[in-house]
């Protein structure tokens, strides 16, 4: 191995086809778009139910759900931390969907590693290298969201972290980056997208949630995404959003999630993908 590269393992060169990662009956990086939607956190029984029933009857097969959430500002809504947890689970198994969330630090893993089907590596903690590699020897699903001022070289080495150390189920998340375009919460990088296809074999998602900050900008930057060829969408939906505790401004009203995933349709059908449950012709 040349210690000159940043990254091997999650290249062409080491695996010219695209992988494909397999979460129960669903794949991210075959034909079919993943889509993951949820609140940012999980806040109440109640809130996560209706969450849940509404992002499956828009046809999304993973539920997402904040329970140690890195906050900004030390004064912000937190998350329910583990008491959360079973909510999230129930919820999501009521409505046969997988769960995702983020585990932020190394003594989440505990609690969360065995009960959750995809951990998440927040923006944040895109190069906590003792996390990637703790990451790396559970085999489980990773889904890493790329760094706020992370280079695309920086991203891929850091999911190199979790593969050294044998975990090859990795899928990456764009998540916007820092740039002068400051009418959006980040810039959301649509050009990672192809650029992520032509370097690595791994599958790459967009959050557009957390790049636009507001939700009007939400669906057209999700469409853009799955023309450009991302595998999958994780989008913020919150039952009431003028009431959410954290990202209500970027989070969808279910009504808006049913009419994008529609379009989502569309647009996939378009460049030869499909969408789970939905015919792509
Ligand atoms: C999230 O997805 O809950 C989140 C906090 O996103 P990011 O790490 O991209 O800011
Ligand atoms: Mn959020």
């Amino acid at each position: 191995m040349n210690s000159n590269r940043p990254f091997y393992l999650c290249s062409r060169e080491f695996k010219a086809n695209p992988s494909v990662v397999y979460l129960d009956e669903v794949q991210v990086g075959s034909k079919e778009i993943l889509v993951i939607a949820g609140p940012c956190a999980v806040e109440s029984e109640e809130q996560i139910f209706q969450a849940a029933l509404a992002v499956k009857e828009a046809g999304a097969q993973v539920l997402r759900g904040g329970l140690f959430k890195p906050r900004t500002s030390p004064y912000s809504f937190q998350g329910l931390g583990a008491e959360g947890l079973q909510l999230l689970i129930e919820a999501a198994k009521e409505h046969g969907l997988l769960t995702v969330t983020e585990v932020m630090d190394l003594d989440h893993l505990d609690i969360l590693a065995e009960r959750i089907d995809i951990l998440q590596v927040g923006s944040r903690n895109m190069q906590n290298y003792p996390l990637l590699r703790a990451l790396g020897k559970l085999k489980k699903p990773v889904l890493l969201k790329r760094g706020l001022s992370a280079t695309v070289e920086e991203f891929l080495a850091a999911a190199e972290y979790i593969m050294v150390e044998g975990n090859d189920q990795v899928i990456l998340c764009e998540r916007g980056i820092r740039t002068f375009q400051n009418h959006f919460r980040f810039t959301p990088d649509i050009s990672s997208i192809p650029l992520i296809h032509h370097l690595s074999h791994l599958p790459i998602i967009l959050d557009p949630s957390h790049c636009c900050g507001k939700r009007e900008w939400v669906a057209p930057i999700a469409l853009a995404a799955i023309a450009a060829g991302a595998d999958g969408l994780m989008i913020e939906v919150h039952p009431e959003p003028e009431n959410a505790l954290s990202d209500g401004p970027q989070s969808l009203y279910p009504q808006q999630f049913i009419t994008l995933m529609e379009q989502v349709k569309n647009v996939a059908s378009a460049v030869g993908r499909g969408l789970y449950g939905a015919s792509a012709i």
